[in-house]
This record gives C-alpha cells, sequence and structure tokens, in this order.
C-alpha cells in the first residue's frame, strides 16, 4: 500500500477533546475518528488492526469447535422482558420505532440466542454446541472518556456453549481458559486470569485483566502467576506473601478484556431450553458465555505499547509487517520499487511511504507515530540495492541487502530469501 494513497493521515497535535491514551494516538495516526462520545470510526489502518485482533479470536475459537453466527442487533424486546433485563440491565439502548413498537438494541445476545437455540436442541444428540459471533454491541454507559476501551458502540466477540451437564460445562470452561491464554499471548497481550463475581450470570466468573493506568479495574495479584482475584470480591490483603514463595501480592489497576461465565440454568430456565437425556427424561440445557472485547483490547494494546513518539504493535496485529520509508530522490525510485515488490510477492505487507513532498524527518516521525513493528529505509545514502532495516522498539538499525530482508521476515521454505535458496 503507498501511503500517499492511504485514506487518513496522520496530524500533529493529539485531538482536544480525547483523554486517554488510545484514543489520542489512534486518531493521531489515522486510525480512528471520533463520531460522538463512545462511538468511533475506524479508518484503513484501524480497520486492519481490528480484522487482524478478529482473525485471531476467530482462529482460536474455531480451534475448540466454535461455529461462527451472526445475531440480530435489533432484538425482540419480549425477550427481554421474559429474561428480566428490559428494566434491569442498565446499559440497555431501547429504541422506538415509529410504528409504535420498541426493540432493545444488542449490548449482548442470550436473549437472542437462547430462544434460537430452542429450535434445535431437542434431544442429547443435539448437544454440545459452541456458537460465537464477532459482531457490533451497543450500551448506553454513563462514561465514555476512554476511547475505544469503553465504548457505546464497540466490537465483542461472544461465544455461548451448550451442554448436557454441569460437568461438561466446567469441562469446557477449562478447555476456553486455554484457548483464550492463546488469543492474548497472539496478541501480544499479558492478560492475567482474574477471578471475579459473576454478577447476576453465576457464583464466580473470571476475567482477563490487562495491569494499566487507563483501567477501571483493580485487582490483588501474584507476579508469579499463581493468584489473581478482583478486589471487588477479594479478602485478601495487599503484601501478603504468596503461598507458592513468589514474594508479597501487589494490587493494581487493570482492564477487563475478557469475561467469562458458567451460567449453568440461568437462561435456560428463562426461556424453558429443555433436552430429552437418554432415559428420554427433560432436563435444563447447561450454559456457558465467553466475551471478548475485539476493540477494547486494541485500546489495551496501545495503552500497553506505546512510547513518547507513538504506538509500538506487537507484530500479530500490527496493520502492516513493514513500514518502508522511501527518501525520494530520482535514482533510488526503482530500488524502492523493488523492494517493495520483492517483499509482496513473499506475503509481506508493506506501508510504502511514497510521498514526494513530505521531508525525511516526517516520514521518519509518522512512521514511528503509526508503530509498524519494523522500518526499512530505502535512499540513496543506504546505497543501490540495499535497506536499512530497524524494529520499531530498539534504536539499532542494520544495513542489508533484498535478500537477507526476506530472510528477516521468512515464515516458509521456499521463497527467494538466502536460507530458502540454501535449503
Ligand atoms: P465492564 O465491566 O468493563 O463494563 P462488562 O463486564 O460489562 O465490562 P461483559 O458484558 O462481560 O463486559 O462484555 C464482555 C467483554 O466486552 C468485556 O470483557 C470487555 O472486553 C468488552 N466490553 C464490555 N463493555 C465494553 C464497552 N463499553 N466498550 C468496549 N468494550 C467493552
Ligand atoms: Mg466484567
Amino acid at each position: 500500500m503507498r501511503y500517499s494513497k492511504l485514506f487518513g493521515r496522520t496530524v500533529k497535535d493529539a485531538p482536544k477533546d480525547e483523554t486517554s491514551v488510545n484514543a489520542k494516538l489512534l486518531t493521531q495516526a489515522g486510525f480512528i475518528r471520533k463520531e460522538v462520545a463512545g462511538v468511533y470510526n475506524f479508518l484503513p489502518l484501524g480497520l486492519r488492526v481490528v480484522n487482524k485482533i478478529s482473525n485471531i479470536v476467530r482462529e482460536e475459537m474455531n480451534k475448540i469447535s466454535g461455529q461462527e453466527i451472526l445475531l440480530s442487533a435489533l432484538q425482540n424486546k419480549e425477550n427481554w422482558q421474559k429474561s428480566g433485563r428490559w428494566n434491569s440491565f442498565d446499559a440497555l439502548f431501547k429504541l422506538a420505532s415509529q410504528f409504535e413498537k420498541e426493540y432493545a438494541l444488542g449490548p449482548t445476545h442470550e436473549e437472542v440466542l437462547v430462544p434460537l437455540a430452542q429450535e434445535f436442541i431437542l434431544s442429547y444428540k443435539d448437544l454440545p454446541v459452541y456458537l460465537y459471533q464477532i459482531q457490533t454491541k451497543f450500551r448506553d454507559e454513563a462514561r465514555a472518556k476512554s476511547g475505544v476501551l469503553r465504548g457505546r458502540e464497540f466490537l465483542m466477540k461472544d461465544f455461548y456453549s451448550f451442554h448436557k451437564t454441569e460437568e461438561d460445562m466446567n469441562d469446557y470452561y477449562e478447555k476456553m481458559k486455554a484457548a483464550y491464554k492463546n488469543v492474548f499471548e497472539r496478541l501480544g497481550l499479558a492478560a492475567i486470569e482474574t477471578k471475579a463475581s459473576g454478577g447476576t450470570f453465576s457464583e464466580f466468573s473470571h476475567e482477563y485483566q490487562v495491569i494499566t493506568e487507563a483501567g477501571e479495574d483493580e485487582i490483588i495479584y501474584c507476579p508469579g502467576g499463581d493468584f489473581s482475584e478482583n478486589t471487588e470480591i477479594s479478602k485478601v490483603p495487599e503484601g501478603k506473601q504468596c503461598d507458592l514463595g513468589h514474594g508479597p501480592l501487589r494490587k493494581v489497576k487493570t482492564i477487563e478484556v475478557g469475561n467469562i461465565f458458567p451460567l449453568s440454568d440461568k437462561f435456560s430456565k428463562a426461556f424453558g431450553l429443555k433436552f430429552k437425556d437418554n432415559k428420554g427424561e427433560e432436563k435444563y440445557v447447561m450454559m456457558g458465555c465467553y466475551g471478548l472485547g475485539i476493540t477494547r483490547a486494541m485500546g489495551a494494546i496501545v495503552e500497553v505499547n506505546h512510547d513518547d513518539k507513538g504506538i509500538i504493535w506487537p507484530a500479530e496485529v500490527a496493520p502492516f509487517d513493514v513500514h518502508m520509508v522511501h527518501i525520494e530522490d530520482a535514482e533510488s525510485e526503482p530500488w524502492a520499487k523493488e523492494v517493495y515488490e520483492k517483499l509482496t510477492e513473499a506475503g509481506i505487507e508493506v506501508l510504502w511511504d511514497d510521498r514526494e513532498a513530505a521531508t525525511a524527518g516526517q516520514k521518519f516521525a509518522d512512521a514511528d507515530l503509526i508503530g509498524i513493528p519494523v522500518r526499512l529505509v530505502v535512499s540513496k545514502k543506504v546505497g543501490k540495492g540495499k535497506v536499512e532495516v530497524k524494529k520499531r522498539n530498539e534504536t539499532e538499525s542494520k544495513i542489508m541487502g533484498v535478500k537477507d530482508v526476506l530472510t528477516y521476515f521468512c515464515k516458509c521454505d521456499d521463497c527467494e530469501c538466502t536460507d530458502c535458496l540454501e535449503k
């Protein structure tokens, strides 16, 4: 992608009406634009990140047999009354139609999916079943000052599992924990699995908490990794020694990026979701639900991965693999083109800063602000057929030939990089 053609561009100053780091940096770097408080538009760079996060989540959910669906955002009021949440869900957007009908604007989807599941889950042979979606949610949040961390409109992955027994639900709950661990590792987010209240859903739940001053939660945890509780429920004092000898427990501010609940029969009972077991007896279906904030994860990544120059994306979620800064002059133009084509052919995503009017200084500053993990420089000074390679989070750079750049990124066994050619 040529930067000169990209829709959206960097701006010098942070927007005055944003206070959060994520909203300031994502706006300045050309990833998002605010529509109204708590609602954002995603520009090409921003959508690339959202899609990368979504695809990682999708891959990990598919690995544990999740089937992807897409449920309605405009929801039946009667089902919200049936579950008792039409009046008790604080942040529910209620939408009045001009034709004297009211709808819920979906903040979550138990009220849609449980009645729908009734049509297909009849006998023990129909269980277990695992369904998820990645979809826009709406919540009438009281405060929306945290950028994409707390939106009134935001993207969430919500997953629902249906089981014959409580035991099966609990087994699957552990599988989901392992899947969440994979997701957050791939996102480059150190998310701490934390025991928390289950609210009106269940006796307890588990939250995935990322340490940041921008967060609204607080956990008490062992830095050795064997204990973490939300301070809303924890009775353990800060400074207590960890049982395994890891040292004192710490209290820190965090943002919740995911939350999983063993629902048991809470919604099955509300909607009469039953199945016939192998003796022909009717039983309530056991359920679990598992949320993960896609756009919130994006915001959390920015909150924990930036410096005074801009964002530093973890490799798997970066909008491009490489930011190629081309210091324009007539001679180096064909080299830049060659590097771009070779890398692109090898499946490496390159953002090519080909702007004629921008100075080298502006291009370097923008590369740091946008935060793609690897920067390449092609110029007369670097030399014909050579590129300067520098990681966003390092200061040292290296000069290498194009084939060695391919080796640097090679994920395969048969491209034109030095390693593959030697094989
Ligand atoms: P919070 O406690 O932060 O308000 P929640 O417990 O109400 O969130 P859930 O209903 O469990 O959230 O939603 C699942 C996930 O969706 C959360 O873990 C979070 O990552 C994300 N999420 C929830 N509310 C928002 C929001 N307003 N903006 C962005 N993401 C959100
Ligand atoms: Mg929560």
